[in-house]
């Protein structure tokens, strides 16, 4: 038995407290008949509908994928590129990915059917740090590292303050393998920080993702998340 907010949150067709307004204002019906009181619970077998559209009642699954380069972070790509869903062939439930990669990035990537779980991780003010590796043109001098760690005005305003740490360089070649983490997920924007402080990236990976990190998997590979990481995400 599940409150019917939490189903409909789950689904992801609103947030729980949306989902409440959704039924205050009679636009849920349960077996067919409209419900507008909050607390009511529901089991798998009741049919609940928003506005006519019956919810796909699925069980909850959560998987941690090790994504290559060279794939889309969607559920459908219209010009026929590998999406990450295409990495789980044969699963009945359907999955999307919470955030994304770009399709040059590599790395740690979760995948849920959770709405709101998703919508929890991807919200701003969920603090999940994710690490990133960057392969950069060029050797960055210290004093622009410091202005990433300290936030650096990008378009879309400035960032948070970031951990920035060189792993290595290469002086004939002239590129550098540096460790940032982060907090945000603006739209490409481990490489815009680089971009502003003059190095693009040539190769980024997604190391770690809270405490979740790729070991054990090599690219391509996905695994189940426990009910424990779940838990601790959430
Ligand atoms: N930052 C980027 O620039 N790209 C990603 O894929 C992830 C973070």
């Amino acid at each position: 038995m599940e409150r019917l907010q939490k189903v409909i949150a789950r689904a992801g067709i609103a947030s729980r407290r949306k989902a409440e307004e959704l039924i205050k204002e009679g636009r849920v019906k349960v077996n067919g008949k409209i419900i507008t009181e909050l607390g009511v619970k529901v089991t798998a077998s009741d049919r609940v509908e928003v506005n006519e559209i019956p919810i796909e009642r699925e069980e909850s699954v959560y998987f941690l994928l090790y994504k290559p380069r060279g794939v889309i972070s969607s559920v459908s790509d219209d010009k026929g590129r590998k999406v990450v869903t295409d990495f789980f062939a044969g699963l009945k439930e359907r999955i999307f990915p919470i955030g994304r990669l770009d399709y040059d990035t590599s790395g740690l990537l979760l995948l849920t059917n959770d709405g709101e779980f998703a919508n929890l991780l991807m919200h701003p003010r969920s603090e999940v740090e994710k690490v990133y590796v960057a392969k950069v043109k060029g050797v960055p001098l210290k004093e622009n590292l410091r202005k990433l760690e300290k936030g650096i005005r990008l378009e879309d305003g400035k960032t948070a303050p970031a951990k920035v740490k060189m792993l290595s360089f290469d002086k004939k070649k002239e590129t550098a393998i540096i460790e940032i983490s982060i907090h945000e997920g603006r739209n490409r924007q481990v490489r815009r920080m680089f971009e502003a402080i003059g190095h693009d990236v040539l190769k980024l990976k997604r190391e770690r993702y809270g405490f979740l990190t790729l070991n054990g998997l090599k690219a391509g590979e996905a695994r189940e998340l426990t009910p424990h990481e779940v838990k601790q995400l959430r």
